[in-house]
């Protein structure tokens, strides 16, 4: 720990630069649009993955940039600070180390490379059910093993991107839960290709951001058995060492979008002029901003640490968690202090705040809300009893 530094290299700064001018490329009316329709940015997504960087994780020999969690925490906070929403392609980033680690080489080596092309998209992940909520070991869909296939049965809530991708990472308990000794053990992940399955049906919801979220209902779909990743039975574990990529992306998510709140406040603020000064002038315009940007700036440390903790291959649970939680507090103060700075107009669909302030929100709640993020730490670092 002690030769960790804080900078990003030559590489990394480049990475940074050039996926912001890439994103720039795609105006606040796109992405304004695209909210008032609830439409999935094709063109961007498509444009992102041609670029190489949506297969930042996935290594050369399946046709990806082997790049780092570093790398890939730089590209989703460049989508969002340059003012677009990289909810609509962050799962295909944090659920790539579920199959790296435990996919079998023939699921690796069929999907791995159509994903980095473009011609496959991950970016469905499905674990939340009506009836389980945050308490995933409870869920109740089931995967039973008939022959060389898995029948699945269940419900599926907010489950993102399902219309827009090919595959979906999903869980499923594959024994029922009075039949293990643990209640983690008994769930297990498949890697299903969702084109035209039989059995699942996908309702759209609408939601309060453009989010492509939907319910799903599989009756009887059947998927072959070689969907089944890893072992039959260890899903839940397997889920559980990909959190912290997920934690540690979604704070970048949000750091990106703080950075924006900030940067869109402090231009408003030292423009516009009422009492005969800019409103940047007055303390009670300009220090909500200035809070907000060291809260950035604080999140962004830790964001960075968990990062190259977990590149170097070191624990980093603890400081993935405390990242998504400070980042995702953060973005929402920065929000806050955007739409004071910019009083009314930052109720006015065109200047963008009220479509970022929504889009932010999101973060204190999903993938994880902020309550199981403080319970983790509470728990898991200072050992404290367990509260739930
Ligand atoms: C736009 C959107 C997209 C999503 N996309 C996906 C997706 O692609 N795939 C997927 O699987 N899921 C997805 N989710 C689901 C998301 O992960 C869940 O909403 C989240 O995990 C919480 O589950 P829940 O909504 O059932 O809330 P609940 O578990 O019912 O919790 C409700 C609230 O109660 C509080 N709470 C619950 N238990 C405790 C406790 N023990 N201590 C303190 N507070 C507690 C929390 O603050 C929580 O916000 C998405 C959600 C949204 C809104």
């Amino acid at each position: 720990m002690s030769d960790m530094t804080f900078t990003l290299t030559d590489e990394q700064r480049a990475l940074k630069t050039a996926v912001y001018e890439l994103c720039k490329q795609y105006p606040p009316e796109y992405w304004r649009e695209l909210d008032a329709k609830r439409e999935y940015p094709e063109a961007f997504v498509t444009e992102l993955t041609k670029a190489g960087y949506l297969a930042a994780l996935i290594p050369p020999e399946y046709g990806g940039a082997g790049l780092g969690m570093m790398e890939a925490a730089i590209i989703l906070e460049e989508i969002n600070h340059s003012g677009g929403n990289a909810a609509a392609c962050h799962a295909q980033m944090y659920i790539m180390g579920t199959v790296l680690r435990h996919g079998s080489e023939a699921q690796k080596t069929l999907y791995l490379p159509k994903i980095a092309t473009g011609e496959l998209r991950l970016q469905a992940f499905g674990v939340t059910e009506p009836n389980s909520g945050s308490d995933t070991t409870k869920l109740q869909t089931t995967a039973i093993k008939k022959g060389d296939r898995y029948v699945v049965n269940g419900q599926k809530m907010f489950i993102s991107r399902v219309l827009q991708s090919d595959l979906m990472l999903l869980l499923a308990r594959t024994t029922p839960v009075d039949q293990v000794r643990k209640k983690t053990d008994g769930l297990s992940v498949f890697l299903i290709d969702i084109r035209g399955l039989k059995g699942l049906e996908v309702r759209p919801l609408r939601m309060m951001m453009n989010h492509s979220t939907n319910a799903l209902f599989f009756d009887n779909a059947e998927v072959p058995a070689d969907s089944l990743v890893g072992q039959e039975g260890k899903g839940f574990a397997y889920i559980l060492d990909g959190m912290n990529a997920e934690r540690i992306l979604v704070a970048s998510d949000s750091l990106g979008d703080g950075r924006w709140f900030i940067e869109k406040a402090v231009a408003y603020a030292g423009q516009r002029v009422i009492f005969g000064r800019p409103i940047g002038a007055n303390q009670g315009v300009q220090f909500p901003i200035a809070r907000a940007h060291m809260a950035i700036e604080a999140a962004d440390l830790m964001r960075t640490k968990a990062a190259k903790l977990f590149d170097a291959g070191l624990p980093s649970g603890p400081e993935a968690n405390m990242a998504k939680y400070l980042a995702a507090e953060a973005a929402w103060d920065a929000g806050n202090a955007c739409i004071d700075a910019h009083g009314g107009y930052g109720f006015a669909e065109e200047y963008d705040v009220e479509r970022k302030f929504r889009e932010a929100r999101l973060y204190k709640t999903a993938p994880i809300n902020n309550n199981l993020v403080m319970a983790y730490i509470g728990e898991h670092v200072l050992g404290m009893p367990r509260s739930y």
